[in-house]
């Protein structure tokens, strides 16, 4: 209830379930029931699963929040809104944006040529702003100027003097007025984690003097009259409003003094920011925000409108290129587990004759396990098993008792946490003692922001809700990378070290949601020990069983991801056979060993990087 915006709910079968706040009436729909239906048509986890109406949710959010905020607050300009697509290049996620945002004259921001192709290749209304931010080489620019002539509405943003001078010599050449804007740095900082893209050390933009120096050249080469926008960009997931007014006051002052020196500027663009609350704590941190989509609309109108009435300009068009708002919440990555290390266990060992006197102190140490003597217990468990390990090290004891003193321990443990849940003092101490929950997944691949950053997504069991999550884990992934590994979770009280889990039952599977994952994860995710992509559904929250999927992206076979690293997987299929071959020349190999190792190689190649698991699905 707290972090899922009500796109979330828990059936009374304890499964997690997606649901549209705006559709009461509409009955959510499981998520275990959909990774199930998935698995009929052949597609497991790890799936990324993007939720169509959650995508146009967001997208309809920010713009009637800045259509009531502009008749609250009086403003008189419009609102045009641009993706900036390297939020999410996602071609089904960009044609989506595109055609749910045509009736907004949505548009897109691009920040390099391949973006820039991307967007010439949208049915943009003529509207529809297309924002150039970002180094443009002389292809860019002159690509970026005739796109005008076919009836885009693009706009050059110029981000040094030196590209100036570009854009100005090619739109000379080609007889084209451009459409230009001006990126500033605007000397307010900001909080949050990317505080270094605000203030005047921003590597981003023109400061004051290049400024003043831009508009005198525009000026003496008779551009000055193209100077339409001006850009401001203060860095994502702002997490405090206070300097988000702060900034676009900054950004007034700026846009009132560009205009006095002869810029007929029409656009104030206020570049991204606009933030997510992951942990649902509406509060001034990393992962959360303390504002609302509303708040942050309203305060950007009145901000605007009070500066705009003071030096008596026109209210001007107000852009944002909010990417992470309008895609975080559309996917969810889920992901199984395959496996756990348990750091207690139900099982008392037995203690052998000859067992070395410590061994026996370790086990009795179970007798004083009670309220009075928690502590003096805890002390003596940890004693008794370093001194044995180090006998073992001496080669005192052999590796029998010493696998009895780990086993004597994990069983100690189990009774401490029993007893630590009554008495709670040493919870925290045990908590070292947590599961490893082994995943089906690659951090690096499915979250790099979380292995980058410390990203916290919203992380759950997707099923087993209704059942006490009696168990502590951490998730590890599949690369042998100790770095793989997710130990930061939203909790209940904060943050926490461990989520609360369900103990894994054999042969069904379980599947942990990884929410709020669809702005930026998905190119920046690598290649580490070469998993590769996983599997993209997209559904809609329509249909026979709730749902529809409306489209399906496979996942990197290995073959692709062998090409990615520069290998023709041809030719090391052809050097196997080779070995192979000479193996059974030699005797070492059967000719029917060849064919079973053949076939193996070859589907190896056409399948999935993932974890494949042969057992169905139950539950
Ligand atoms: N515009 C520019 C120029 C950016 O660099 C970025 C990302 O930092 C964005 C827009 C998107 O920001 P956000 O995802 O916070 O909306």
């Amino acid at each position: 209830a707290r972090w899922g915006d009500g796109l979330l709910t828990a059936t009374s079968d304890g499964d997690a379930a997606l649901c549209l706040p705006e559709m009461p009436s509409k009955a959510p729909v499981s998520l275990p029931a959909t990774m199930h239906a998935l698995s009929d048509r052949g597609i497991s986890a790890p799936i990324l699963l993007r939720v169509q109406p959650f995508l146009d949710r967001s997208l309809t959010r920010l713009h009637a929040a800045f259509a009531k905020a502009f008749k609250d607050v009086g403003y008189q300009g419009t609102y045009r809104g641009v993706f900036p697509i390297k939020v999410n290049q996602q071609s089904e996620v960009i044609s989506r944006l595109i055609r749910v945002g045509q009736a907004h004259h949505y548009g897109l921001e691009v920040g390099s040529k391949p973006e820039l192709m991307i967007a010439l290749a949208q049915p943009l209304s003529p509207q529809a702003l297309l924002i150039c931010n970002g180094a443009k080489d002389e292809g860019f620019v002159r690509l970026a100027l005739l796109s005008g002539k076919a009836g885009f509405n693009t706009v050059l943003v110029i981000e040094s003097l030196r590209e100036f001078e570009t854009i100005r010599r090619i739109a000379t050449q080609l007889d084209i007025r451009p459409q230009l804007g001006v990126r500033l740095k605007l000397t307010e900082r900001v909080g949050g984690k990317w505080q270094a893209s605000s203030g005047d050390r921003s590597a981003f933009g023109l400061g004051g003097h290049d400024l003043l120096t831009l508009v005198q050249r525009l000026k003496a080469s008779g551009f000055i009259d193209c100077l339409m926008l001006q850009h401001t960009h203060l860095g994502s997931q702002v997490p405090d409003i206070i300097d988000i007014r702060r900034a676009a006051a900054e950004a007034c002052r700026f846009y009132v003094e560009l205009t006095a020196l002869g810029a007929p500027l029409t656009h104030m663009d206020l570049g991204g920011g606009l933030g997510v609350d992951y942990t649902g704590a509406r509060a001034r941190d990393d992962n959360s925000v303390n504002y609302s989509v509303q708040e942050y609309c309203t305060n950007l109108a009145e901000t605007l409108r009070h500066a705009m009435e003071a030096a008596g300009l026109d209210h001007p068009t107000i852009v944002t290129e909010s990417g992470r708002f309008v895609v975080a919440q559309s996917s969810i990555f889920i992901f199984d587990v395959l496996d756990a290390t348990l750091y207690d266990s139900a099982e008392k060992p037995e203690l052998r004759d000859g067992d070395h006197h410590l061994l026996s102190d370790l086990a009795a140490v179970e007798g004083y396990i009670d309220s009075t003597r928690l502590r003096e217990a805890f002390n003596d468990t940890i004693y008794y098993r370093d001194e044995l390990r180090a006998l073992f090290r001496r080669g005192q004891i052999d590796l029998e008792q010493l696998a009895r003193t780990e086993q004597s321990f994990l069983y100690l443990a189990s009774r401490f946490k029993a007893a630590a849940h009554i008495h709670g003092d040493l919870s925290a101490e045990l908590g070292t003692g947590v599961d490893h929950y082994h995943g089906n997944f690659s951090l690096f691949q499915s979250l790099p922001d979380v292995w980058a950053i410390d990203q916290l997504h919203p992380i759950m069991p997707i099923q087993r809700l209704n059942e006490a999550p009696n168990r502590r884990a951490v998730f590890h992934d599949l690369t042998c990378d100790s770095d793989g590994t997710i130990n930061r979770f939203i909790l209940e009280g904060g943050i926490g070290d461990a989520l609360p889990v369900h103990p894994l039952r054999e042969g069904e599977a379980y599947h942990i949601g990884v929410f709020f994952v669809g702005a930026y994860q998905e190119t920046l995710g690598d290649l580490h020990n070469l998993f590769g992509d996983a599997p993209i559904v997209t559904i809609t929250l329509e249909g026979p069983d709730g749902f529809t999927i409306e489209h399906e992206t496979e996942g990197d076979s290995i073959a692709e991801v062998l090409s990615y690293v520069e290998y023709d997987p041809g030719a090391c299929l052809d050097a196997f056979r080779q070995t192979v071959e000479k193996a059974v020349a030699a005797g070492k190999l059967s000719p029917s060993e060849r064919r079973m190792m053949t076939a193996a190689y070859k589907s190896s190649l056409a399948g999935h990087t993932y974890f494949h698991t042969a057992s169905p699905i139950i539950g």
